[in-house]
């Protein structure tokens, strides 16, 4: 029985040429970039076509882009590495963002911005929490567990409008926007999205886990969170992953070129995976945000089902799917996420995660719709 993997926003398997491209650099070309002798510079020149490469798909300049292992470290050092330039001053972070943005704005002063039941962060509210003391607002492009898409642009227009009535030596007022989830169907162009900081993940395009960068705009003063021999300008020490940060560069360049195709093609597969659901579940729920859904996730609730259960029976029958996030260690707690936009426990505990990426096809779907209706029809 063939196994239908549905939990891309997990992880995603290595594209085959973004393997092929890294293998260089561990074994022939295994040399450290700091290393002044020809092979080593020429390692470092690779690294940096990398880093240039990454920087085009973003519309920033080179050296606005640092190397780190993920994007959970990427989300630390732009939320710690700003706070701590300004220990007096508060950090706002949307309601639903991942765990690797909370726990770190935890340590600052800090709000949640609320979310409306889409999960879409209410506008007006930002609005209304930005104090002169607020010097960073963080709002993930793409939420892991339900999908919603936010508006970021419409955020940093609002930033800019209040940072213009701030005075001349007052606090700045940043936005970060995590993006671990928005690599393979969103532009990541950073003034587009109007962002002065963004985390990328590799590990969720088809690249190498544990590759990941920060965009840094120039201007933006960053404290380092790893001190050592000053690579990345001194903002993230340690001999630099040469082929993993090769891996998401080439892995980026892929997602970014077939983005557009990727998500039509998957906006369809997930509509029919709702109409089907709906006709075999009629009482099943989605929660989404609607026209701001990103196209590989669906938020699953069928009231009355145990999700653990769930999860486990349609893995015995090859379907992987997730109960939450699988990018938290602990699934003891109820999602935050769905409590945010207003599901309560019982929905949460009975809610599966289902995503898609490019090996998922119509069958997949259908197979995997028809097996979690047979399954739950006891439980329901
Ligand atoms: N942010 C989001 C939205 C994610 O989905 C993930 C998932 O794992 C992360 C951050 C953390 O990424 P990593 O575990 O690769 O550091």
């Amino acid at each position: 029985m063939k196994k239908i993997y549905l939990d891309y926003a997990a992880a995603t398997p290595m594209d085959e040429s973004v393997t092929e491209v890294m293998q260089v650099y561990f074994h022939k070309n295994f040399y450290n970039p700091s290393s002044t002798y020809l092979d080593g510079r020429a390692v470092n020149e690779v690294l940096q076509k990398a880093r240039h490469d990454i920087a085009i798909q973003l519309g920033a300049k080179t050296d606005e882009i640092v190397f780190t292992a993920g994007a959970t470290e990427a989300n630390n050092l732009a939320i710690q590495g700003v706070m701590k330039n300004y220990l007096d001053a508060e950090v706002l972070v949307s309601s639903i963002e991942h765990e690797s943005v909370l726990a770190p704005a935890a340590l600052f002063a800090h709000r949640l911005i609320p979310v409306d039941k889409r999960g879409r962060v209410d506008l007006a509210k930002l609005e209304s929490m930005i104090t002169d003391r607020t010097v960073l607002v963080s709002v993930g492009l793409v939420n892991n567990e339900i999908g919603v898409v936010q508006p970021l642009a419409e955020i940093s227009q609002i930033l800019n409008r209040l940072s213009k009535t701030r005075g001349a030596n007052s606090l700045p007022l940043l936005l970060h926007s995590d993006a671990a989830q928005a690599g393979n169907y969103l532009d990541l162009h950073v003034s587009r999205l109007g962002v002065d900081l963004l985390s990328l993940n590799g590990g969720k395009i088809y690249g190498p886990k544990q590759s990941g960068a920060l965009y840094i705009r120039a201007g933006v003063t960053v404290q380092p969170l790893i001190l050592g021999g000053g690579q990345e300008r001194g903002l993230r020490s340690g001999t630099e992953n040469v082929a993993a940060n090769v891996g998401l560069a080439a892995a980026l360049t892929i997602a970014q070129t077939q983005r557009l195709n990727e998500a039509r093609r998957l906006l369809q597969i997930r509509q029919e995976f709702i109409d089907l659901i709906h006709e075999l579940i009629p009482a099943a729920n989605i929660n989404q945000g609607g026209k701001h859904s990103a196209p590989h996730i669906i938020s699953l609730t069928i009231h009355g089902c145990d999700n653990e259960r769930l999860m486990m029976e349609l893995d015995e029958s090859g379907i992987q799917v997730a109960t939450g996030s699988a990018c938290s260690a602990s699934s003891e707690e109820p999602s935050h996420v769905l409590a945010a936009i207003g599901l309560d426990e019982a929905a949460a505990r009975s809610t599966i995660r289902i995503s898609l990426g490019r090996q998922t096809t119509s069958t997949d779907i259908k197979r995997a719709t028809q097996q979690i209706a047979r399954l739950t029809d006891s439980q329901r």
